[in-house]
């Protein structure tokens, strides 16, 4: 298992938000954990990535408990996380905002990483002179998706990528997310937006009220009469 909780429990405050949970991520895989608005899948990940403490449990990548350690080593050790806010430098260039997630990384290694992101992203190369805050929603998405991928994860958490986002440019935003997987990095999204999250997922979960209820491959769960009810509307 590549990255795994085991009887996390994180919050805010006095309040516990997610209660003991148990789910991994197996290496190469894109797993998502999909549930209602405030089921805590936010949490999960600002846990996962550092933003908040757990109270208890474990969290290990690839083997080693990273729980609780800064956000930046949780970074320098393979882990990145794209906010739902994506916390862009707005007044900052396209090109400066890909150096910036640079900032584990050697000098010498940001030309090629720069490329890498370039070829999954297009537009980014058009617009590299552009200021963030003047891109549109989805160039905004994949600029916060590429300059996760400069500091050269091993393993991408991404919060709510399609939100807000036009059909279109979902689409192109989830299949790079595919791509990036076939490059080797493994990934956990959490979505609500269930449909698009599960035709691309390996494996996924159902959170609600802080925990996983139910959990199968991204075929299953779309198959699944009580998450087709719940949150795929049907
Ligand atoms: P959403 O899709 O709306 O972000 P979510 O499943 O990601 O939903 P969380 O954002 O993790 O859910 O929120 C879970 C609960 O935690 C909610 O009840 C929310 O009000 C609460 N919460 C979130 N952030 C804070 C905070 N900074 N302080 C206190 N409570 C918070």
């Amino acid at each position: 298992m590549f990255l795994q909780l085991d009887s996390v429990t994180a919050g805010y405050r006095r309040l516990d938000i997610v209660h003991d949970l148990n789910f991994h991520v197996e290496r190469g895989e894109i797993v998502s954990i999909i549930g209602a608005n405030g089921a805590g899948k936010t949490t999960t990940l600002r846990a996962i990535a550092g933003l908040i403490n757990t109270r208890s449990g474990r969290i290990r990548l690839d083997g080693e408990e990273v729980q609780n350690q800064r956000p930046d080593q949780i970074v320098k050790n393979g882990m990145v996380h794209v906010a739902q806010d994506r916390a862009l430098f707005g007044d900052l260039a396209v090109h400066e905002n890909l150096t910036m997630g640079a900032f584990t990384q050697p000098k010498s290694t940001i030309r090629e990483s720069l490329e890498q992101v370039f070829e999954l992203f297009p537009i980014l190369r058009e617009r590299r002179m552009q200021r963030a805050n003047t891109m549109s929603g989805g160039q905004q998405q994949m600029l916060a998706i590429g300059r996760a991928l400069m500091a050269r994860p091993t393993c991408l958490t991404l919060d709510e990528p399609s939100i807000g986002l036009a059909p279109n440019l979902v689409a192109q935003v989830l299949e790079a997310i595919k791509r990036i997987r076939d490059a080797g990095v493994t990934v956990l999204i959490v979505e609500q937006n269930a449909a698009q999250a599960l035709a691309i997922s390996d494996r996924a979960y159902v959170m609600e009220s802080g925990s996983i209820v139910l959990e199968g491959t991204g075929q299953e769960l779309n198959d699944s009469a009580e998450v087709r009810k719940a949150y795929l509307g049907m």
